[in-house]
Parts: C-alpha cells; structure tokens; sequence
C-alpha cells in the first residue's frame, strides 16, 4: 500500500505518496500514541468533516497530546488532499502521532505529526457478501471497561484486539467478528457498530464502552426522522435468536446488512433497506441555496 501515486499530506506539505515515512523509533509506533479518523468524501465533499477532526482532537486530547493544527486547518488539509489527488469519491485517513525525539514511555516533548492520506475504496466488505448479508463471528476478545482505557479514543492502541478478532473471523470463514463488551453484553464489530430489528423497532446497544460512531449518530437519527423507534440499551447475545434484521454501520462499511452471527441468522429486509437508502441520500453533499 505504500507503493502508489498520489500524494500525501504531511505535517503540512505535500509529499509523494512513496516518500511519506517515518522514524522506526516514533513513539506513536512503539507505544500506540497514535490516533486517527477514517472519513469519505461523495461528490467531493467529505461527509462530517468537521465532526471527525473534532474527534481526533477529542482522541488524542484523551491520549495526553494536542494536534499543532486548528479545525479549520484540519478540514482546509482534507479538502485540499482530495483536490491534490483528483478525487471526489474517496476515503479519508488523517492519523496523528508521537515522533522520535525521545525514546521511553514519557514523551512529553516529542513532536507531533499529522498525515492525511485519501484513496479509492468503494466497498468495506466484499460486494457480494454485503449484498446477501455478512456472515460474522463471535470475537474471543470482549471491548475492554472503560475504567481501564480510553474508550472514546479512535486510538490506534484500541485496535490491537479488533485485527486480532478479525483476522480469526476471516480465517474461519467469516467476514468479521462481532464482539461482546467486558461485562457479556453486545457491543460492536471489529470497525463499525451493530443494529438489531424486532417488531418494527431498531434496538442497539449503548455506547458507554465502545466508539459511538458518526454513521451510528447519523443512522439512529435518520431512523427516528423516518418514524422508526430506536432503543438504546443492553443487549444480551441470547437475545439475537429473537431478532429478525441486522446491520452494521460506519464511515467505511456505510449500512451493511448481517445476515448471520455464530448460529442466529437474520433477513434483511424493511428497515435495513430503508436505512440503506436513507443513508445513501444523506451523504451525498447539500446542494447551497441559491
Ligand atoms: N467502531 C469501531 C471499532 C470502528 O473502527 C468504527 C469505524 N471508525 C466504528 C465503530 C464506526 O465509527 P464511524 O461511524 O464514526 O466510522
């Protein structure tokens, strides 16, 4: 991946895309001081730009560093990385991290660096398998209780557990994992959360644990905006057996239906559909009033 055209932005200039490196002492590599935003941008504008360089602020404020780089300047770099690279249709990747000044746990007085890089990536899940339904597993890691980590934090560090879970899911078959949380209750899958249907309402679990995403706000409201009753609350995995749809949401897999998780299975149907559509239509950029 690090071999293509294009160009990267880093630390404020662009660079070729081949020549955007860094240090292998970084901090940011060898103590996960690293966090990041994943984004797409539709018909060249970037979908809650400005709400996703407010979480990586957020992100990497909780791991004890500050971005050299306003809001404003974070959403200017996106845009004009789009630009840069010819690119309407794309997925946005902005990651910040602790250089190489010093080498130890402490790192005070480290630099931090910003990069933002944009490519064409126009389904997370296999096409095919996204429009039967994912078939998921059940991760053996469970997304760890807040008190021992920084759970709102997209921060590399709180990966570790998600590649761990995914890579086991893809080699049994499956197209990802979903997880439970500390305490056995439903949480999310290993990059986007987790949606249940029963009797016409959308149930979902609460997110006092795991990353609240921006398509998870975006879906419950456009559920609500359409008539549809969304509950919050714990879900316990024996629970799945009296569901009748569910879906996956995020910046890179958008609504994506499940069709099975271990042994309960799911049609997608209304209200998957529905939500599909309504999150289709919500991302393409708002025409200005003339
Ligand atoms: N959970 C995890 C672990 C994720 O990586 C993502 C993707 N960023 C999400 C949820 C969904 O977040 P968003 O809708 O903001 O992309």
């Amino acid at each position: 991946f690090d071999q293509r055209d294009g160009w990267i932005w880093y630390d404020g200039a662009f660079v070729p895309w081949a020549d955007a490196k860094l240090h292998v002492l970084s901090h940011g590599l060898h103590y996960a001081s690293t966090v990041f935003e994943g984004e797409r941008a539709y018909g060249g504008e970037i979908f809650k730009s400005i709400e996703h360089a407010e979480r990586l602020r957020h992100s990497a404020e909780l791991l004890d560093f500050t971005i050299p780089y306003s809001m404003t300047e974070i959403a200017a770099a996106k845009k004009a990385t789009l630009e840069k690279n010819n690119l309407t249709e794309a997925y946005v990747r902005p990651v910040a991290w602790r250089g190489s000044e010093t080498m130890g746990v402490a790192a005070q007085h480290n630099k931090v660096h910003l990069a933002i890089a944009v490519w064409e990536w126009p389904s997370y899940f296999d096409p095919e398998q996204r429009l039967k339904g994912l078939r998921l597993d059940l991760a053996e890691y469970r997304r760890p209780d807040p008190a021992t980590i920084p759970c709102t934090a997209k921060a590399a560090g709180l990966y570790m557990i998600c590649t761990i879970s995914k890579h086991r899911a893809e080699r049994r078959g499956f197209a990802d994992a979903m997880m439970l949380d500390y305490r056995g209750f439903v949480a999310e899958c290993t990059g986007a959360n987790i949606f249940f249907v029963k009797d016409g309402v959308i149930h979902t679990p609460v997110a006092d644990c795991f990353l609240n995403g921006i398509t998870r706000k975006t879906v419950i409201e456009l559920a609500r905006r359409h008539g549809i009753e969304v509950v919050e609350r714990h879900i316990k995995p024996e629970e799945l057996a009296t569901f009748t749809e569910c879906f996956v949401t995020g910046t890179a897999a958008e609504v994506t239906p499940v069709g099975a998780i271990a042994d309960w299975h799911f049609t997608p149907s209304g209200i998957t559909h529905q939500l599909m559509d309504a999150y289709t239509a919500e991302v393409q950029p708002k025409k200005q009033a003339a």
